[in-house]
């Protein structure tokens, strides 16, 4: 995906391209190929990238250490603003408290928008924090004690006899 003339995009139908996405990215190890689009939109002042693809990860697992395959999902979308550098310090005081959760970028309105780059960013964000192999994955060490889970037989009887059964039991420990 080669970068995109920022300038160019303003002219396009729409001022919008849509890239379809059918590829490896060297630095973002996948197991099948990132597919899907990325459209990105001049909005004057602004660019307004979103993307929607879809690869499969292999991860390891926090708890048990075994790698597993991970279905990676991307669903998202960017403001990147179009502005020199000198009117940075404005609107950071407006931006900072989405910093967090939108890593807002900006580029010169002259300047190129790279998709490869881009896209790897937020795939290298969606990955997982907690990367677990499995809900309910116990991990190494609790495998070698967990203790075989012993039969209950009042689980066997229906409502009725358990609530003798508590009754009986009552009267026992009285
Ligand atoms: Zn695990």
């Amino acid at each position: 995906m080669e970068p995109l003339y920022i300038p160019q995009l303003a002219n396009r139908p729409d001022r919008t391209l849509e890239i379809v996405v059918d590829r490896l990215i060297p630095e973002f190890a996948t197991l099948t190929p990132i597919r899907g689009k990325i459209i990105v939109k001049h909005g004057g002042t602004f660019l307004e990238v979103s993307a929607q693809t879809e690869t499969i990860v292999t991860l390891t697992c926090d708890r048990c250490l075994q790698q597993y395959n991970h279905r990676l999902m991307l669903d998202t979308q960017e403001i990147i603003w179009l502005e020199a550098e000198s009117t940075e310090p404005e609107r950071r005081g407006v931006e900072v408290k989405n910093e967090l959760e939108d890593l807002v970028d900006s580029l010169p309105p002259d300047g190129h928008f790279p998709p490869d780059v881009w896209l790897y960013e937020q795939l290298s964000l969606s990955l997982p924090l907690r990367q677990l192999c499995n809900l309910d994955c116990v991990g190494i060490e609790p495998l070698e004690i967990a203790p075989a889970p012993e039969p209950v037989e009042v689980a066997q009887l229906d409502s009725r006899w358990g609530i003798l059964e508590n009754l009986k039991q009552k009267l026992e420990n009285n």
